[in-house]
């Protein structure tokens, strides 16, 4: 009889976590003709950055509008593909996404495309992942969104891993890791798993 050793299981986001935090960045600029850099987001709202205001129900729509085409051409955050594909035999990959359950095939075939491994992928169409989390017991999580990460630090007590940006740069607790990259990450999770 072999005894069953579990292998840890991570959750993880996709948006500006699996993708770069700038792959949007490009198609709004062109839609609305503005030049926004990733350095202007400094708060997790696209419409933050802008230079002028903008009907937050118009811009929505035109988000939802494009979103199955945005995802299907967003780029992946560097190094990514190279470590997940290294950690896929030892550690389960759950993607636990704010995208909305309809976007699940066009991120799936995203996955395929690009080649990255995934062992389950959940798309709950909304931020609070906590429930989602939860239920699947994951031992670590990867985020780009500061109030998602130290609320699944504080209510899950696990370690998660928050990938560094221009709108994520509040205080963090201490078992919220704040990372500058996927090797770096990588290098953590080495250290403790
Ligand atoms: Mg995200």
């Amino acid at each position: 009889m072999t005894a069953e050793i579990k292998k840890p299981r991570f959750g993880i986001d996709i948006d500006g976590t699996v993708t770069c935090p700038a792959t949007l960045l490009p198609h709004i600029n062109s839609a609305y003709n503005v030049n926004i850099t990733l350095d202007d987001v400094k708060e997790y709202d696209f419409l933050s950055a802008f230079p002028h205001p903008v009907d937050r129900k118009q811009f929505q729509a035109w988000f939802e509008e494009n979103e199955p085409a945005l995802y299907s051409v967003s780029e992946c955050a560097t190094n990514a593909k190279q470590i997940l594909t290294a950690w896929q035999h030892q550690y389960e990959l759950f993607y636990i996404s704010a995208r909305g359950e309809k976007l699940l095939d066009i991120t799936k075939d995203w996955f395929t495309k690009e080649a990255i491994p995934f062992h389950h992928i959940e798309l709950i169409g909304s931020h609070d992942k906590i429930q989602a989390a939860k239920k699947h017991a994951v031992d670590v999580f990867f985020e780009d969104k500061h109030d998602n990460a130290v609320m699944l630090a504080e209510e899950l007590d696990i370690p998660v891993i928050l990938f560094d940006t221009p709108y994520n740069r509040p205080a963090v607790p201490n078992n919220v890791i704040r990372v500058y990259d996927w090797l770096e990450a990588d290098a953590w999770i080495k250290r403790h798993f």
